[in-house]
């Protein structure tokens, strides 16, 4: 195996896929976004029936009327479907092209209008471009924030350059004198400004995903950890609820993890715990939710289970556990054993704490019991 490539490292970063909590991040970005659309279409309707109150017969400005009006029902139909739910994986490209490109062609309508010049010069309608692919930042993805900007670079460079091929040095004198000629320098200086801004989207949105991750998980396992558990355990019990599924809730213990650690040493009883969390991740399903708890203990949450089938899945993992040959880093394996106590939503209570601590006891009596067990009921008085 060879190291990867800066490319190769690019690329993966480029496209991993989001976490949870960053795509929840991103939905609520895309829906703030729509809402921003909808206010600023809404706001530009107001140019043209402004000019067509003044000048009722010109038909530019009905053309202008029919392009915003035509903007502002586009941007109440995605912001109703971004409402509803509608998420598919394109969608935040699909936005975030037609923004930039709403933009290219605001530019594009001073052609033919007469004003070209206010095409490449424009003070006020070119910035609109910071502003889109700063919002792409807000859907947290790197592709997106590449896709704005790189959309935003190629149309304004061919509209740029375009501009001086298509109309002669009087046609573009015949603008707005306060507007200036027609500045390659000035034109290139556009299109880094642009660039930057997406090397700057870029970090934001790089620097999110980090910071996200750091505190949503363990170091050493990769598990979630502990501050994460806590903040999902609530609603995921309070959506249970609502949908009448039922939750099972396990508190997994490393036995005697202390004498493994006297004997083998720290370095070992982390490979155990790293395998561990391997293991686990292998072998429940992708909507449980496994967290470092604390030290050595586990948390495990399993949506929309029954106590029975999650017993059977439990036991699966602590044989399995029991039977791993963990590579030692002084050389040969190690073996460990783990004990497990379960309580299940809603019979066992319907608070997180209450859950947590009838696991927590359950625990407590698989360890008196002997280790190596799972307990899921309540001890007969
Ligand atoms: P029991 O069967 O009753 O659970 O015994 P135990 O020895 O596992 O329980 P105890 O709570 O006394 O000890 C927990 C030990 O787990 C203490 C520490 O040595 C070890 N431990 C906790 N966190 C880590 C860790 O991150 N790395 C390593 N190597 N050891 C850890
Ligand atoms: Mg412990
Ligand atoms: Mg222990």
């Amino acid at each position: 195996m060879t190291a990867p490539t800066t490319l190769q490292r690019f690329w993966a970063w480029l496209i991993a896929p989001p976490d949870e909590v960053i795509a929840d991040a991103a939905r609520d970005g895309e829906l703030l976004v729509a809402r921003v659309r909808s206010w600023l279409t809404l706001l530009l309707l107001a140019i043209p029936l402004f000019s067509i109150a003044l000048n009722p017969i010109a038909a530019k400005h009905w053309l202008g009327l029919t392009v915003a009006g035509t903007a502002f029902v586009a941007a109440v139909i995605i912001e109703k479907a971004v409402q509803r739910g509608l998420h598919r994986p394109g969608l935040p490209f699909a936005t975030t092209i037609a923004d930039v490109s709403i933009i290219s062609l605001g530019l594009l309508a001073f052609w033919f209008i007469d004003l070209p010049i206010v095409a490449t010069n424009s003070r006020v309608i070119f910035e609109a471009y910071f502003v889109a692919i700063a919002a792409s930042a807000l859907r947290y993805s790197p592709p997106v924030c590449l896709v704005a900007g790189g959309t935003a670079i190629t149309q304004y460079a061919i509209l740029s350059m375009l501009t001086p091929v298509v109309f002669t040095e009087e046609a573009l004198a015949n603008g707005v004198s306060s507007y200036g000629g027609f500045e390659p320098a000035t034109q290139a200086a556009r299109l880094i400004l642009l660039l930057a801004m997406t090397v700057m989207a870029l970090t934001i949105v790089d620097r999110t995903i980090r910071l996200r991750r750091q505190g949503t998980f363990d170091r050493l396992t990769g598990l979630f950890n502990r501050a994460y558990a806590e903040e999902y355990l609530g609603p995921e019990l309070a959506r249970s609820a609502r949908m009448g599924d039922s939750v099972v809730i396990a508190m997994l213990d490393v036995d005697k993890f202390k004498p493994f650690n006297d004997t083998h040493g720290h370095a070992a009883g982390d490979a155990a715990l790293r395998e561990m969390a391997k293991l686990l991740r292998g072998t429940l399903r992708r909507s449980d939710v496994i967290a470092r708890f604390g030290g050595e203990e586990i948390l495990i949450v399993m949506p929309g289970t029954r106590l029975q089938a999650a017993l059977e899945k439990l036991d699966e993992v602590r044989v399995a556990i029991g039977l791993k040959e963990i590579p030692l880093p002084r050389g040969g394996t190690g073996q460990i054993t783990v004990s497990i106590g379960v309580a299940a939503y809603p019979e066992d209570g319907t608070e997180p704490d209450e859950l947590l601590d009838v696991a927590d006891a359950r625990l407590y009596v698989a360890k008196e019991d002997g280790r190596n067990r799972i307990v899921a009921v309540a001890a007969q008085a």
